[in-house]
């Protein structure tokens, strides 16, 4: 009998999600017997929903907007970084039906920057990071998995330094209008916020000051050259896009669903290029 894997991204709404394009890609690549479907599961279908997964329909599958956060309670095992970072993105079933929960946003982040920049943690004296919301938490927790300084400023200083005293570490906080000062003194400078999103841009940052060597990288991804990384490669600055943290994130899940390691290869970035 052929044992067909099945996997899942829950959501509401879940239909704009580009993950089944991506985990669909990699079964048809590996020729696995195996399928990954996108489900609108209300937030209170959720309880029912995992019970299903407990039960053994699904080998696992991606967690997104609203059940972020709820999901925690519905797991029998959580990540230790997932718990830090306060979101499961991604769900296992274990072969004793056990449901273990993580986090893989921030494997994504360091995905992305190991193949598009490689070597960009070394000798990094500290990592600039603008925003402290829920993308920038699994960010936080991606540079200090590589020991890098951080200062983190946000458009309300009250949400950096909630976050940055959560965290612990070597992380400098401040508010968004400091840019101009922290810019220079970074080898790394990441956007978590939402700005360039519909071609919105910081109308403040001066790019002009910074080193000749600073990474550049966006999360934001529609558009995929958002202003600040148009600006950066107009002054001859090295960029990294937001799509690549994407595709990385889904790795460690099919990897665990369907028991191959998928790559994130250039056709694969296209196919979804296509779709922004
Ligand atoms: P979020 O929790 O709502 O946080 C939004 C952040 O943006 C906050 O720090 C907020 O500052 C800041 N912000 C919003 N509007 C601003 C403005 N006009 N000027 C300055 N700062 C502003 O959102 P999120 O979940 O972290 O997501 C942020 C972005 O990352 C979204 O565009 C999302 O699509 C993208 N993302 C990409 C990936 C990927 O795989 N590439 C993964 C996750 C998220 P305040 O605290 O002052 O409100």
């Amino acid at each position: 009998m052929i044992h067909v894997k099945k996997a899942f991204v829950i959501g509401h709404p879940i239909k704009h999600s580009r993950s089944p394009l991506i985990h669909g890609s990699w079964i048809a690549e590996h020729g696995i017997e195996g399928s990954y479907e996108a489900i609108d599961v209300a937030p209170d279908e959720l309880p029912a929903f995992v019970e299903r997964l407990r039960q053994g329909e699904f080998a696992g599958g991606n967690v997104t907007i609203p059940h972020k956060e709820a999901v925690f309670a519905l797991c029998d095992s959580v990540d230790p970084l997932a718990t830090t970072i306060g979101a499961v993105n991604t769900l296992v079933r274990r072969s004793d039906g056990q449901i273990h929960g993580f986090n893989t946003d921030y494997m994504g982040f360091l995905g992305n920057l190991d193949q598009n920049a490689p070597g960009w943690d070394q000798n990094l004296e500290v990592a600039l990071v603008l925003g402290a919301g829920g993308a920038a938490r699994a960010i936080l927790v991606a540079l200090q998995s590589r020991s890098i300084p951080i200062i983190l400023l946000n458009r309300t200083r009250a949400t950096a330094d909630r976050l940055a005293s959560e965290l612990g570490g070597d992380i400098t906080i401040g508010a968004l209008d400091e840019v101009n000062e922290a810019a220079p003194l970074a080898g790394l400078i990441i956007n978590t916020t939402s700005v360039g999103m519909h071609g919105s841009r910081f109308e403040d940052f001066d790019l002009g000051e910074l080193r000749p060597d600073t990474l550049v990288t966006d999360i934001v991804y529609v558009p995929l050259v958002t202003p600040l990384l148009a600006d950066a490669r107009a002054l001859g600055l090295r960029t990294v896009d937001g799509l690549g943290m994407l595709l990385h994130q889904a790795v460690p899940g099919f990897e665990a669903w369907f028991g191959v390691r998928p790559e994130v290869t250039q056709a694969l970035r296209a196919k979804i290029e296509a779709t922004l």
